[in-house]
């Protein structure tokens, strides 16, 4: 065959391809209606919407912390009706995208953390030292995702009132399911007496306060703050005197100073996980996530 004919043989495979990628992608787009800022909440509400009508930003392995999104991400979404956000600063980068949508008038926008605040867990758990208003990882606490599943099926009977009898039947469905993981975390943690743990990231405070767990030291409450070394060597000396044996760190972040304090220690390095990925099938809905990390806690605790 001669040369150029082979080039363009080739090059015709490539444009027909990307072509229809192309098409691909426009149909899955136009499909979705709604958009989640973390995946864990568009698992969540498929389970109530019973529908693939669901995508998220945060792409995996990624820290909301310090995402910085492509400013044109949404716009690729020509259908999308409602915004999910966990609220609180954990996902304020959603706010910069919106401003670049056409069709932002349409837009329902929903904030679960300032929803469930007027919970009465809230009430309960507000003391001097612990502030839950300044805490966004709301979604770690099985019990507050059964309120934030109310919240999330009022809004898709709003989005679409022909389904609310199906809305509703999935959701005491899922709320059960909620009430089974529930009981699976309360009857693991309770065959252990000593349940202290030094984390880097303080997701799991929520988790930690629901099912008595002990965070004795969070290592960077701000992602962004370097540790001073007074603080480094105060870590350290609580770690010796509690015998810590892990460093409980997070799959998104780089834990630098985690490393030190564990070499320090002689305690090893061992990962929980607040957001999970789709791609990982011992995390890729939000009940096996929580699941993944009860078995990670079981492993702290059964060393203490
Ligand atoms: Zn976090």
């Amino acid at each position: 065959m001669p040369r150029l004919v082979y080039l363009l043989i080739i090059l015709n495979f490539i444009l027909l391809t990307t072509c229809s990628q192309e098409k691909n992608i426009s149909k899955t787009n136009n499909k979705i209606q709604i958009i989640t800022s973390l995946f864990p909440v568009s698992d969540i509400v498929k389970n109530i919407s019973g529908q693939q009508n669901v995508d998220f930003i945060l792409p995996p392995g990624v820290s909301p912390h310090d995402f910085e999104p492509n400013p044109n991400q949404l716009k690729k979404y020509a259908n999308v009706k409602l915004i999910i956000l966990i609220g609180g600063d954990i996902d304020e980068w959603v706010l910069k995208l919106l401003s670049n949508l056409k069709y932002k008038n349409d837009l329902r926008i929903i904030n679960l953390h300032s929803s469930i605040i007027k919970s009465n867990y809230y009430k309960i758990h507000l003391t001097k030292e612990y502030h839950p208003h300044d805490d966004p990882h709301i979604w770690l606490d099985p019990i507050l995702v059964q309120e934030m599943v109310k919240i999330i099926t009022k809004e898709l009977i709003l989005l679409n009132p022909k389904e609310k009898s199906r809305y509703n039947q999935n959701r005491d469905k899922y709320l059960k399911q909620l009430n089974e993981l529930n009981t699976k975390i309360i009857d693991t943690l309770s065959h252990f007496k000593k349940k202290d743990y030094i984390s880097y990231h303080g997701a799991f405070d929520y988790f930690s306060r629901r099912y008595g767990l002990n965070t004795l030291i969070v290592i960077k409450r701000s992602v962004n703050k370097e540790l001073s070394v007074i603080e480094m060597k105060k870590i350290i000396h609580t770690g010796k005197k509690n015998k810590i044996q892990y460093i409980v760190t997070e799959p998104q972040l780089n834990p630098k100073e985690a490393l030190v304090i564990a070499e320090e220690l002689d305690a090893k390095i061992i990962t929980i996980d607040p957001i999970g990925d789709p791609r990982d099938p011992s995390k890729n809905t939000y009940i096996r996530l929580m699941e993944y990390n009860l078995n990670i806690f079981k492993k702290i605790f059964e060393g203490r």
